[in-house]
């Protein structure tokens, strides 16, 4: 996303993005542009830690520089369309990429710690069908700006500022997109989550999550530290492919074999697999026996439950709480450590698969779902 600034001799520049670059990246600009690469490391730290966007402000750097970085780049955030706040302190961001296209961003505080869950794509190819951004369809990868963005935003809002007492400790690749579908921009604006002079989050509070590509899990674990969650929601192949479409590609055997991987050269992290439960679909006491056979192959391992959350127009329903309780127990009972997720942020639309945001929809797949939509209430009249 480059800004076009015009020179006095007329010609015209494309301006950089200072929140595209990674540390280095950052460093390899300012010896670009002549300067010294400890300077990029000083304008880095107030982007990161003092959400500084205005060069004026940075007073420990010249006035012949920060001219220089006028002229040059720009320091540009995603436009706050709308926020909101939910009873429980759940706070939701809807933030403009481009004409016709914005993302959502949630902040979930509990007691002991703040999350952030951040997009990676406008929309999503993946058509997950219990997922509402899924039914949106796809229209762009975001950028490594539009990412970091995110968190950049979201923490000036919230008052981020010190490095201590930060209101931000952990983020979640959890909104709209498949992460690794966007390999490269989502590394990079989590190398800037987890270096100092970025936000300074540690691995496990950085956590990405799949709905399973697999060649790009292994090359995750060679490009990074950051924690990693799968979207499993079956533990049987035919009825993941109905509800994860990708699964006819990466079924579950090699699934399973890339975590074993992950676990294998990560061997003080664990896998969040993450179990949408959805009534009647995947909540039976048949289907926690499927899922604790699979996860013996992953000893280490958690499993996180949640309960399906609907959007207009879904044809699921949540399970009943008594299928809730004793999918736990079985799992439980079985020595599988897993956590049931309480639904956040319920009366704005914020919980997790509820993620909308306003996507220019290039797959057609949103007009041909309103058209089966219209089919059906014709037929049902
Ligand atoms: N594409 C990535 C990240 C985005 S979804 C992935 O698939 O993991 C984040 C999590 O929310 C995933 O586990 C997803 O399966 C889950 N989810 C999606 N729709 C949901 C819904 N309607 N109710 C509950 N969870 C949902």
């Amino acid at each position: 996303m480059n800004q076009v600034a015009t020179t006095s001799s007329d010609a015209k520049i494309a301006k950089v993005n200072l929140l595209d670059f990674d540390r280095q990246g950052l460093r390899d600009f300012f010896t670009q542009i002549g300067e010294k690469p400890y300077r990029a490391e000083q304008v880095m730290k107030w982007i990161y830690h003092d959400l500084e966007d205005n060069f004026e402000n940075m007073t420990d750097v010249g006035k012949a520089l920060r001219a220089k970085l006028n002229d040059s780049c720009y320091i540009g955030p995603p436009k706050t369309m709308l926020d909101k706040a939910a009873t429980d302190g759940t706070h939701k961001w809807l933030l403009g990429m481009d004409k016709g296209n914005a993302v959502e961003t949630v902040y979930i505080p509990e007691p002991t710690r703040g999350t952030l869950c951040v997009s990676s794509q406008i929309g999503c190819a993946l058509n997950c069908q219990f997922c509402s951004t899924g039914a949106q369809g796809f229209n762009r990868n975001l950028s490594t700006a539009e990412i970091i963005g995110q968190v950049w935003v979201a923490a000036k809002y919230l008052g981020n500022i010190t490095h201590q007492n930060r209101r931000i400790t952990n983020v979640v690749m959890m909104g709209m997109g498949e992460p690794l579908a966007n390999f490269d921009a989502v590394v990079k604006a989590m190398s800037l989550m987890r270096d100092d002079l970025g936000f300074g989050l540690a691995a496990k509070r950085v956590t990405l999550s799949t709905a399973g590509m697999v060649p790009q899990i292994d090359q995750l674990s060679d490009a990074i530290d950051v924690s990693l969650a799968v979207s499993l929601h079956a533990a049987n192949d035919e009825l993941r492919t109905e509800l994860v479409p990708l699964n006819k590609r990466y079924p579950i055997a090699d699934l399973i074999a890339a975590c074993q991987r992950w676990v294998a050269r990560k061997p003080r992290t664990s896998i969040t697999f993450e179990y949408t439960l959805m009534k009647g679909v995947n909540d039976q006491p048949e289907h926690a026996r499927q899922l604790i056979k699979l996860m013996r192959k992953l000893p280490t391992c958690k499993v996180n439950l949640i309960p399906f959350n609907p959007f207009p127009g879904t044809r699921f329903e949540r399970s009943g709480a008594t299928d809730i309780r004793d999918f736990q127990t079985l799992l439980l009972n079985a020595g599988v450590l897993t956590m049931l997720r309480r639904t956040r942020g319920d009366d704005i639309d914020a919980a997790c698969g509820q993620l909308a945001g306003q996507v220019t929809d290039r797959t057609r797949r949103s007009a041909d779902i309103r058209k089966k939509q219209d089919e059906e209430s014709v037929h049902a009249h």
